[in-house]
């Protein structure tokens, strides 16, 4: 716990991430966001070849899609909804009084806006990929990034509430999806290796949430849906998920109506590379001055 806190500090302190006030929220240095953007460029050399149609969708979507995924179902606590004020000026008097008064909560009056805070950054995809009716045979590959956001406010630098994901995506046959699972498995291994970080891959589960979410939980480790490449950030112990693989079989093809040419359903997997915590990894491993670190891993990074 202590070793937590101290990362953070010291991450404040070398300016690496600026403190907000608010636990996993944070603004990020020139030299930080330089570490994420040298490893995105490594992302582009290994998956380029692959030709995946890139997408780049804003940290909020269309809040009918969000509620068509079923993300309440599965994570209620980790969403985060955009409400407005949408009153008269009647109503704006009250507010500004409610504000000054300081006794009742001024954001009750809120509306919700079409609008949620996007929870992962392939969210916003299937559905637009439903649009335009069938995949080829052959399948589709995608290339996202966004900003995400979850309400999972902690002190460990590690886990924050809005953060930027990469990922690919892939749409097919089941063979086909996990063999490019297994690709990124490789291949991620190996890029991380490539800049120095001690890695391993564990299978894992999402947090599904209550009691009923046990069974999900247990279904998704016992059919080895979701693996995870984990790195050594705040504890040697528990190291922590930099990347994850996951294979959603045919339940987001069944739900959005992803079909191939021949009609069947198709299945779909993702890979996600979570950025921050890469940059967290390498600061973590090499140091907070990136002049210091090991000539390889700069030669990897910056060529
Ligand atoms: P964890 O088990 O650590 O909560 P996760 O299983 O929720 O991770 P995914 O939903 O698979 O993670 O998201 C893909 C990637 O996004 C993760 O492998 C991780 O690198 C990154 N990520 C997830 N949650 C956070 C967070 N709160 N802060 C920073 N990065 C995150
Ligand atoms: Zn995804
Ligand atoms: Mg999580």
């Amino acid at each position: 716990m202590d070793m937590q806190v101290s990362f953070l500090d010291r991450l404040f302190d070398a300016g690496l991430l600026i403190d907000t006030g608010v636990d996993g929220l944070y603004g990020r240095s020139g030299q930080f966001e330089e570490v994420i953007a040298a490893f995105e460029r490594l992302i582009d050399r290994v998956g380029g070849p692959d030709d995946a149609e890139a997408m780049r969708f804003p940290p909020g979507m269309n809040r009918a899609f969000f509620e068509k995924s079923g993300y309440m179902k599965s994570f209620p606590q980790l969403a985060g909804t955009v409400h407005s004020f949408c009153g008269s000026e009647l109503d704006h008097m009250s507010l500004l009084k409610c504000m000054e008064v300081g006794e009742q909560d001024w954001t009750e009056g809120q509306k919700a806006t079409d609008i949620v805070l996007t929870p992962a950054a392939c969210y916003p995809l299937y559905p637009t990929v439903a649009r335009r009716g069938k995949l080829p045979s052959s399948g589709a590959l995608f290339d996202l990034q966004s900003y995400c956001f979850r309400h999972e406010p902690s002190k460990d630098p590690a886990r924050q509430q809005l953060f930027r994901m990469r990922e690919y995506v892939c749409m097919g046959t089941e063979s086909h999806v996990t063999d490019f699972r297994q690709l990124w498995m490789d291949r991620g291994v190996e890029m991380m290796t490539s800049v120095g970080l001690e890695v391993t891959i564990d299978i894992a589960n999402d947090p599904f949430f209550g009691r009923a979410g046990k069974m999900l939980v247990n279904n998704q480790r016992d059919q080895n849906l979701k693996f995870e490449l984990l790195i050594p950030i705040t504890s040697t112990a528990n190291p922590t998920a930099c990347m994850s693989f996951n294979y959603h079989q045919d339940s987001f093809g069944q739900k959005w109506g992803l079909n191939l040419e021949d009609g069947s359903v198709a299945h779909t997997a993702c890979v996600g590379f979570g950025l921050e915590r890469i940059a967290l990894a390498l600061f973590h491993t090499h140091g907070l001055d990136v002049k210091t670190w090991p000539e390889s891993v700069r030669a990897t990074l910056w060529g």
